[in-house]
């Protein structure tokens, strides 16, 4: 069970109902108390004991006395023109991102895995500030509770900073929460995780879980993406989809692969036959992203020439191909872009 440092008070936000009825009971409050619980934190994000109106006065003080709810709202919000919105969080290892994108007929909050990231890839801002440290269950949770659109959202996608398969336990946790009846009750159509690939969490995520897949591709020859991706030279991305084929796909999950696309470096005719060779066979959607300056790396974006050429070659092979719109340009939306200036300044 979490508690704050220097605080030895329980910390509820993260914790499934079987945890919550432990704590009640060892506070010797009636079972019950725990679904209550359940609902004022997960559904209504109530951050106070005392409105807590149906858990007993006296079970609010002692509630009160050794707990802590958890929930803790943004530090920073900005606005994008285009109606996009980034909040930044402080976490206990630094500061962490959320982004709220509004579209015709979904609602999705991109939200955060770890502070930092390990991964290190190349076009990424978040690669470029090292490893902070994992976010916990409630930390995770607490983005998808404290964003204003909390009520609105239809989709939540692990795609924000860190990689979600190096913080598996804390990950599944929250997708637990998210999909519970006593929680968010939100379908696991509804919910993305997307990966660069670490071969073993990736399959214990596909075995213990039906939400999402978004595999990180980026360039599907081996030596192009380890120079983009350094996780490639432990999990071959070639590795990656072969245990990905080794799944069945017919029933509701979706799998994407996702390609950010760099100006002369992964855009190449050469470049789109690979991937579409790497992908044979497979249901799936290929996701290109245009490449948003993170100030690292010196990449560019793909021409807009270059780019058509490059959706062109994967429809004559018949791939299912999207354009991801550029959202958020005004507000630093680019994974990591905030919390690293954020950083900065504290650090100045
Ligand atoms: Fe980490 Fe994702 Fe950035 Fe790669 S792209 S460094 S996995 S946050």
């Amino acid at each position: 069970m979490e508690t704050r440092p220097g605080n030895d008070r329980t910390e509820l936000l993260g914790m499934n109902l079987q945890e919550l009825e432990i704590v009640v009971e060892n506070l010797q409050l009636p079972r019950f108390t725990a679904k209550q619980l359940a609902r004022w934190i997960y559904v209504k994000r109530c951050s106070d004991f005392n409105a807590m109106s149906d858990i007993s006065q006296k079970g609010r003080e002692i509630l009160a006395d050794r707990c802590v709810i958890g929930l803790s709202a943004a530090i920073k919000t900005s606005k994008s023109a285009d109606g996009s919105k980034k909040y930044l969080f402080a976490a206990r290892h630094g500061f962490v991102e959320s982004v709220y994108i509004p579209e015709k007929d979904r609602a999705t909050l991109c939200i955060s895995s770890q502070a930092g990231c390990r991964m290190g890839c190349k076009f990424c801002a978040t690669g470029g500030m090292g490893f902070k440290g994992n976010l916990s269950a409630g930390e995770i949770i607490n983005q998808v509770l404290s964003v204003e659109e909390s009520d609105r959202l239809t989709n939540i996608v692990y795609m924000g900073m860190g990689e979600p398969l190096d913080n598996l336990p804390a990950v599944m946790k929250s997708m637990e929460i998210l999909q519970a009846p006593y929680a968010s009750a939100m379908s696991y159509k509804r919910i993305t995780l997307s990966t660069v690939g670490i071969i073993p969490a990736l399959k214990r995520f596909l075995d213990e879980s039906s939400c999402h897949v978004a595999i990180s591709v980026h360039a599907a020859s081996p030596e192009k993406r380890a120079l983009i991706v350094p996780a490639e030279k432990a999990y071959p991305v070639k590795e990656v989809v072969a245990l990905l084929r080794e799944y069945d796909w017919s029933h509701q999950r979706r799998i994407s692969f996702e390609y950010t696309l760099l100006g002369n470096v992964n855009d190449s005719t050469q470049d789109a036959i690979e991937l579409a060779a790497l992908v044979k066979g497979i249901d799936c959607r290929i996701n290109l992203i245009p490449y948003h300056d993170s100030g690292r790396g010196g990449f560019s974006p793909s021409s807009a020439e270059a780019t058509e050429k490059f959706i062109k070659i994967l429809e004559q092979k018949h791939i299912n191909t999207t354009v991801r719109r550029s959202r958020g340009k005004d507000i630093d939306a680019a994974c990591g872009m905030l919390s690293a200036k954020q950083t900065n300044k504290r650090n100045a």
